[in-house]
């Protein structure tokens, strides 16, 4: 059985290591030719790190910064939380890393597994046949001075889209559903006069939410500012020690003083689902099959965790393909469902500055700090996914 994955992206190339790993006969395609320069960072739930362990894929050059502790609180209103790794039972709550380090460290353990990657090769199209499924690529021919794109075809007994979700309109029967939040994140790195012992801090206010998560320097944290994307483009164009006032108003000292800025750039939120993670001989995994709005850090662990359940259910080979995938679209929906409800219940419920909801959702965060009970729920919700 050949599998062909579109896009070696971090769930691309997490699911092909596993595959390899179960005995499963994998290639790839990859639009990128160079190493990867994505400075996004990504949080990891535990659960996350011991699927990139599984994967021989959590390396020391990953520059990993543990979260010890998650501080929650909202402004303008009472009731704050404090998560900590006790609460979890774990070594550390999550963990912190850039995009490219992460990447690096993928590309190097396919080519020590031999995985076949195809880079420079942009899939155009996606044809299911009944018996398996057919892509188009092209890529710069032979005589690569010429500039000159050749088109290629590949036929594959199952194709898995790991693409972020560049080819989803190409294949008709997977439906694509959006809801715009109406809001953008604007990313950076903050540096600050106070170390930030591990602690992650999320603040929750009118506009949206704020966060920042700590970084490999003891003062150096990664941030994420969620407002109106006017507002948003307005604080992109600040000069840095404008932009850092405006932050400490907006956020408070809790984390320290802000003294600088860097990488500041921003993105539209949007939620986006498909109707299906399988059509035919297609299986859709990571970014693809859902993106979320970043408030719970969700998105990437959910990511991780589809790349696994496909490994799961392909390398059940007494079953037949068809049975295979729908074990795999069955066995994903509990947890996509629960955690985009759960994303989205937190943006509509922390993104608005009403004392209707200012006070319920103090008394929740309140109650959230003083019950035990309460606070392990949660770190384990955020930890490994939603309660089966
Ligand atoms: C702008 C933006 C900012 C984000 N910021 C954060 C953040 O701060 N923190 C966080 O935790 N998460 C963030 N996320 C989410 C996080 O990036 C994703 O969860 C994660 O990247 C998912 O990995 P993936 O492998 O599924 O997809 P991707 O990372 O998108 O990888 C897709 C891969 O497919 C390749 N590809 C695309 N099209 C083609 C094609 N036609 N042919 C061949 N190959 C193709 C790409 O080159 C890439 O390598 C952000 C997402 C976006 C879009």
């Amino acid at each position: 059985m050949k599998i062909l994955v579109i896009g070696a992206g971090p769930v691309g190339a997490t699911f092909a290591l596993l595959a390899a790993k179960s005995g499963l006969n994998v290639s790839m395609l990859e639009a990128r030719e160079g190493p990867s320069r994505e400075s996004r960072t990504l949080a990891l739930s535990h659960g996350s790190r011991e699927v990139l362990e599984r994967a021989g894929a959590w390396s020391q050059t990953l520059h990993a910064t543990e979260i010890h502790t998650i501080h929650t609180s909202q402004k303008g209103g009472f009731g704050r939380t404090e998560i900590s790794r006790e609460d979890g039972g774990v070594p550390a709550l999550g963990y912190v890393l850039t995009y490219a380090d992460l990447q690096t460290v993928l590309d190097e353990q396919l080519v020590n597994a031999n995985i076949l990657v195809e880079r420079g090769a942009t899939v155009s199209a996606i044809t299911e046949t009944g018996e398996g499924a057919i892509v188009t690529y092209s890529r710069l021919g032979a005589d690569q001075n010429t500039n000159h794109e050749t088109e290629y075809r590949a036929a594959a007994d199952i194709v898995v889209m790991a693409d972020g979700g560049a080819n989803l309109g190409k294949v008709p029967a997977i439906v694509v559903s959006e809801k715009d939040y109406g809001q953008s994140a604007l990313l950076g790195h903050i540096n600050t006069d106070t170390e930030h012992q591990n602690r992650a801090f999320e603040r929750f206010t009118g506009d949206g939410p704020a966060a920042l998560l700590p970084k490999h320097g003891a003062r150096e944290f990664s941030m994420v500012w969620i407002a109106k994307p006017a507002h948003i483009e307005q604080l992109k164009v600040l000069d840095d020690a404008c932009f850092c006032a405006a932050f400490q108003e907006h956020f408070g000292y809790r984390a320290g003083k802000f003294l600088s800025v860097t990488q500041r750039r921003s993105y539209p939120l949007k939620l986006r689902t498909v109707s299906s993670p399988v059509a035919g001989h297609i299986a859709v995994i990571g970014n693809a099959a859902q993106a979320l709005h970043p408030v719970a850090g969700q998105g990437f662990n959910l990511g991780l965790r589809d790349a696994m359940a496909l490994v799961k259910s392909l390398a059940k080979t007494n079953e037949n393909v068809t049975t295979r995938l729908a074990n795999y679209a069955q066995s994903r929906s509990r947890d996509v469902d629960r955690s985009v409800g759960f994303t989205d219940f937190l943006v509509s419920a922390f993104s608005n500055d009403h004392a209707a909801t200012r006070i319920p959702r103090g008394v929740g965060l309140a109650a959230v700090d003083m019950l035990p009970f309460a606070r392990k729920a949660l770190a384990k919700r955020m930890l490994f996914g939603a309660p089966r």
